[in-house]
């Protein structure tokens, strides 16, 4: 089977896995239907591995592995959704793929490191198929017409308060189904070098448009200002370089998570949200800033 056709195949099958109007996805239903077995392990090794699926054992077993201070074992029936974070509903249902990939499509073993992530990114894309319910994104989407950039706050608000998955799944299933969008998320850190602010790329997601890649720094001196001054905005930006991007002209917006605060310890998160910018729109010398 071609490589696109095994892809198709996964998003077909997740699709075939949800209810018809279920919108937040119960992944033990899923696992449970399929004949798997779902366990939380505590373990308080510093070992990062997030969970894994034993295809030979009978029944086969997703093993989910939650940091703690004690150890232990325990089998999750379907009613026992609510506990899984949003991460581990996505390890769930990334570990279901590798089952259907196995037993269903019959994806052999990956044979080599590019085998490997090969395999890995089709499951991240069963996965957020699985979780994010293409009907429901067409209507959200259709609040939104397609010149203008998903406002981020309402993709943090669908993605933590609908679907409980992360703000990435669910921009990458945006990306996927409308293509003239694009997602960055920064994270403000300081330069090993200097300990100067820097903005570091930590995820993306586009089809038409260019984006850096994760781990890039930017250094951009208006955006910096633009994301320092105001929490949320919209740009258009005829002609904007992102990082080693080429010159693109988009509308953006953006949103930042943590404000200026003296005691918030962390970095400050700031959601980038793109569209390529129509002709009609604007007049390409303008730039606007609406709020
Ligand atoms: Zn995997």
């Amino acid at each position: 089977m071609k490589e696109s056709d095994i892809e198709q195949s996964l998003g077909d099958v997740a699709r075939s896995l949800r209810g018809p109007n279920e919108r937040r996805v119960n992944v033990l239903r899923v696992a449970e239907s399929l004949g798997l077995q779902v366990s939380v392990a505590l373990h308080d090794s510093p070992d990062s591995t997030q969970a894994r699926i034993e295809l030979q054992r009978r029944p086969p077993m997703i093993s989910i592995f939650r940091a703690s201070e004690t150890r232990g074992n325990r089998r999750l029936g379907v009613a026992d959704e609510w506990m899984l974070t949003r991460r581990e509903r996505f390890s769930v249902a990334h570990e279901i793929g590798h089952w259907i990939a196995s037993k269903q499509i019959g994806v052999s073993q990956p044979s080599g490191t590019r085998d490997y992530w090969l395999q890995e990114r089709w499951m991240n894309t069963f996965a957020g198929s699985l979780l994010v319910p293409e009907w429901l994104l067409q209507g959200w989407l259709a609040e939104t017409p397609e010149e203008e950039p998903v406002p981020p706050v309402a993709v943090w608000r669908w993605a933590t308060h609908d679907l409980h998955v992360s703000e990435e799944v669910l921009a990458s299933a945006i990306a996927r189904v409308r293509p003239s969008s694009a997602f960055v998320k920064l994270v403000r850190t300081s330069k090993r070098s200097d300990s100067s602010s820097v903005l570091k790329v930590q995820f993306s997601a586009a089809d038409s448009l260019q984006v850096p890649a994760r781990g890039t720094h930017i250094c951009d001196a208006h955006l910096d200002a633009d994301l320092s001054n105001r929490s949320m905005g919209r740009k258009v930006s005829p002609q904007w370089t992102l990082g080693r991007c080429p010159p693109q002209d988009v509308i953006l917006m953006w949103r930042t998570s943590s404000p200026k605060v003296e005691s918030y310890p962390g970095p400050t998160v700031c959601w980038l949200s793109m569209t390529r910018l129509a002709e009609r729109t604007a007049p390409l010398h303008e730039t606007a800033s609406l709020f």
